[in-house]
């Protein structure tokens, strides 16, 4: 028997001290984990090679499709260290933060961006740890910003400040990050995620840079910049994919706009054929408990719902008590939801007109998918355009991606509702590339003698060139 459909939301996860051994990494790549993400904000690079390399190593033992996925720090402006490693703070207290201060303590700190100083004005309201402190701004000096606590608490090193709002100039790619492009490059990551882009330029100097150091990885925009929700459009079309990235996101925008904001972006990246992770606090209780909040648990559910690619954990695998656990209950969430109907076509989609070939081709297959209600559809595909395509759309019906390149099966371990599979094609007569596509889905276990599904194949079959032609096969009886 088969067992019921694949999962169609994808799971990734942050390695961190909790994770990173050869162990946890295999024990979370059992649980489900479809991409791993290397966090460049802590780490040295050859903690990131020796890490990215047992994933390599285990999913090949495994004979699974693992992605990378690195995150470069971007420009977190953060305050320097304290004395004690932290201060409390309370509400009505002044407070400076001081670009010279080189030991901060209860009234002062340092700071690691001079320019923030010209970059706010009295009035403005300073969030501290992810929105934890707030301050207001009452007096800038030529080095210090003088303010007032709104929201006290604790506050310890090296914590991030964000102005409400948006409006800080710090650019998107440090000099650290472009280190980090070149060593994602090397280290051969799948994705890279750019943190605080604010528009387009961000992107293309991201991707150049990555290019021009032999890399290939898909670009994921970190929408979490206040200026990045108005150059949604522009941003969506420089990148492969965005992640709604929650957590800075909330601090810029406030929090109740934001899951408004998530709906829309995965709406339109998805019309723009782009990919979208949805990240930060998923799971967060699970950090410290074995089993999730119900509004963790519809949290995920909604995010499924509203069309999500992926889910991601952060924190919870890094550094959590629980991270195997975390990832079960993410999986079995993940189920239930992706077992809601499917979305009704709509008339933008039966409207649309297609100038590519290989789209109208993987957009037909859809079709007839949904239509003729087969089991699978098996793309033979060499770049995932196809596979893509077809998984911009809810359609219910799984998409089993067979293609000879590793690096492109671990870019689809991304999409939605993509199911990656080796297929060799080298020098094969097309009967007989078919009729191994349709034994690999059989042996996969995926679909059983007698079940329809549907083909597309590029013709000739193993030469470069769009996908061009669809089949409707009834699995073991054409040969
Ligand atoms: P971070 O990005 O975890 O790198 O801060 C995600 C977010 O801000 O939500
Ligand atoms: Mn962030």
């Amino acid at each position: 028997m088969i067992e019921s459909s694949p999962r169609a939301t994808k799971i990734v996860a942050t390695l961190g001290p909790a994770s990173n051994s050869p162990e946890m990494i295999e024990r979370l790549i059992r649980a489900g984990v479809n991409v791993m993400r290397v966090n460049f904000s802590h780490g040295s690079v050859e903690e990131h090679s020796a890490t990215i390399g047992h994933v390599r190593e285990i999913a090949a033992r495994l004979d699974r499709d693992i992605g990378v996925l690195a995150d470069l720090q971007g420009p977190k402006i953060r305050i320097g260290t304290f004395a004690e490693g932290k201060v409390e703070l309370v509400s009505g207290e002044r407070f400076t933060f001081d670009v010279e201060c080189q030991v901060g303590n209860r009234e002062r700190v340092g700071l690691d961006y001079p320019e923030l100083v010209n970059d706010v004005a009295p009035g403005d309201t300073l969030l501290l740890n992810d929105g934890r402190v707030t301050m207001r701004v009452e007096r800038l000096g030529s080095s210090t910003i003088e303010c007032i606590v709104l929201v006290g608490g604790t506050l310890s090193n090296r914590k991030g400040i964000n102005r409400q709002g948006g409006g800080l100039s710090a650019p998107a790619l440090t000099s650290k990050d472009m280190d980090d492009i070149r060593t994602a490059a090397k280290l051969e990551a799948d994705f890279l995620a750019v943190s605080f882009p604010k528009n387009a330029a961000d992107m293309y100097m991201a991707r150049e840079l990555m290019r021009a150091a032999g890399g290939r990885a898909l670009t994921i925009a970190k929408i979490e910049r206040f200026e990045a929700i108005g150059n949604l459009e522009e941003i969506l079309l420089a990148s492969d994919g965005i992640m709604v990235a929650r957590g800075d996101l909330a601090v810029e925008v406030g929090d109740a706009s934001v899951p408004a904001l998530q709906k829309r972006m995965i709406k339109m990246a998805k019309g723009l054929n782009k990919l979208t992770i949805t990240a930060t606090q998923m799971m967060e209780s699970m950090i410290e408990s074995p089993v999730p909040t119900r509004a963790e648990v519809s949290d995920i559910a909604n995010a499924v719902l509203d069309g999500t690619d992926a889910v991601m954990l952060s924190a919870e695998t890094a550094a959590g008590k629980y991270p195997v656990e975390t990832v079960e209950s993410m999986v079995r969430v993940c189920l239930e939801a992706d077992r809601h109907d499917a979305l009704p076509f709509d008339n933008e989609f039966l409207n649309r007109t297609f100038t590519r070939v290989d789209q109208s081709i993987a957009l037909s297959a859809l079709w007839v998918a949904m239509r003729l209600k087969v089991k699978a559809i098996v793309a033979l595909t060499e770049s995932g355009s196809t596979a893509l395509w077809m998984s911009r759309i809810d359609s219910g019906v799984p998409i089993y991606a067979l293609t000879p390149a590793a690096a492109g099966r671990r870019r689809m371990s991304l999409f939605r509702e993509v199911h990656p599979l080796s297929l060799d094609v080298h020098s094969k007569e097309r009967e007989q590339v078919l009729l191994e596509a349709e034994m690999r889905v059989l042996q996969a276990g995926v679909v059983e003698h007698g079940d329809l599904i549907v083909m597309t194949i590029g013709e000739p079959i193993g030469k470069p060139g769009g996908t061009n032609t669809m089949k409707i096969v009834k699995v073991g009886f054409n040969h």
